[in-house]
């Protein structure tokens, strides 16, 4: 059977080409060839059938929720009622995590709970079950870790971050760097660099993409190059080590494109705002316009307890400048395993990221929504106002439990609102359009 990609490029616009025209109201012919040309993914699976969500060129920017257990915290109910949580707050895609407990289980739960592509990191359970099997992760198999990749996909993934772009070129240039002041952060990028400099092998995700490919093409499962150098600390953003990965996975991603696979890039995590524009640009020049997936980025690394916010202020900066799909991160960042309410944080916090970005990469699509929330202030018309927010129940409860005595005013400024104050003064004078 053949991938969107594969499809599209014969000229067929698929029922999910269309449902994503449909929900980012462009027209279908559109999505067929942005697809055609790997500038768009739809994260698929042939056997679940997930809902069809469009990431790339001139489409929203769409936000990633990541979920799972840790080894110190399984709670299998608890995950589930993350990633419905994920939902209800307004989540894109969902990444199911996990790395404590019976790892089949609950991704399967998982997945079973909710419509959304879910995506995975399989490096994580190849790693766990050698480490099980063997006594030692560093004893996993290449048959054991593509036998799972198989296993992963017919549970239903629909984009899989595979960790390709480590290989041994790319590990001596962290060497030769000579520092990393963040260390490495990624925990497939780490048990990938650790494999391969005790085996003394080369990194068989790099060394046997085609079968990687392979593999993923008979489910139509979106390939994410996983960014396992990144930098996990603003003052290690762009160093050699980074870009060289990146620069390897821009490479793949156009073999496997070409090879009729669906590619995503993953970009990373912890960067300035004035490097930013100059990542995103670098990614999409290098990939052909690859979709790309930015992990934020957190914008400064000193604010821990408030990194939904440092990320926030990333990813409105990479939304803006081209950025496809951004990971959310929840106030729990570097502390613990977030909790459900964490979740719905990180999730709303991320959407609002994306609407500003988005109203910068879009300007030509106008900015009605702000526009009619403001008029709806001017006039201190608190329903409509509520209609318009991104996020109307979390404004309603605010202001039903400090409502003021004149009910068309708030509390924070009572006999002195101003709105109230100039609508008196002005009467109609301020209802006009711009000019
Ligand atoms: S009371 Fe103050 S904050 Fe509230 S609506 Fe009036 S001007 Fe705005």
């Amino acid at each position: 059977m053949k991938t969107q990609i594969e499809l599209a490029r014969e000229g067929i616009i698929t029922p999910q080409m269309a449902q994503v025209a449909g929900t980012e109201d462009v027209s279908p012919e559109y999505i067929r060839r942005m697809v055609a040309e790997g500038k768009i993914v739809i994260p698929w699976n042939r056997l679940r059938k997930p809902r069809a969500v469009g990431i790339g060129k001139g489409l929203a920017t769409k936000v990633n929720a990541s979920i799972g257990t840790s080894s110190d915290i399984v709670d299998y109910e608890a995950e589930v009622c993350k990633a419905k949580a994920a939902v209800e707050s307004g989540a894109d895609t969902l990444m199911e995590l996990s790395v404590g407990g019976d790892l089949d289980r609950v991704r399967r739960e998982v997945i079973a709970a909710v419509d959304l592509p879910v995506g995975n990191v399989p490096l994580y359970q190849a790693f766990c079950e050698a480490a099980r099997r063997y006594g030692d992760p560093n004893r996993l198999d290449e048959g054991m870790l593509f036998d799972l990749i198989e296993r992963q996909c017919t549970d239903g993934i629909a984009f899989m971050a595979v960790h390709c772009g480590i290989n041994l070129y790319t590990i001596e240039r962290l060497k030769r760097q000579g520092y990393r002041y963040g260390g490495l952060v990624s925990k497939g990028g780490v048990g990938m660099a650790a494999w391969m400099l005790i085996n003394n092998r080369e990194n068989p995700l790099y060394e046997k993409f085609d079968r990687v490919v392979d593999i993923l093409k008979r489910y139509d499962t979106v390939l994410s190059l996983g960014n396992g150098l990144r930098a996990g600390a603003i003052h290690d953003s762009s160093d050699r080590a980074q870009i060289q990965e990146l620069l390897i996975n821009c490479e793949l991603a156009e073999i496997g494109r070409k090879m009729g696979c669906q590619m995503l890039v993953e970009g990373p995590g912890h960067v300035p705002l004035d490097e930013i524009e100059g990542n995103i640009r670098l990614q999409k020049r290098m990939s052909g316009e690859a979709p790309y997936y930015m992990l934020g980025p957190i914008a400064t690394d000193v604010a821990p307890g408030f990194d939904h916010i440092t990320a926030a202020i990333g990813a409105a900066q990479s939304s803006r400048f081209g950025a496809d799909l951004i990971c959310y991160i929840t106030p729990a960042e570097h502390l613990a395993l977030p909790t459900e309410e964490d979740v719905r944080m990180g999730v709303k916090t991320a959407k609002i990221a994306a609407y500003i970005g988005d109203m910068n990469k879009y300007p030509e699509r106008g900015r009605e929504r702000d526009k009619a929330i403001s008029k709806a202030r001017r006039d201190l018309d608190w329903e409509k106002q509520f209609e318009i927010a991104l996020f109307p129940d979390d404004a309603r409860a605010v202001r039903a439990v400090r409502l003021p005595e004149d009910e068309k005013t708030c509390t924070m400024c009572g006999d002195f609102c101003a709105s109230l104050a100039a609508g008196k003064l002005f009467a109609g004078d301020l209802k006009g359009d711009k000019i």
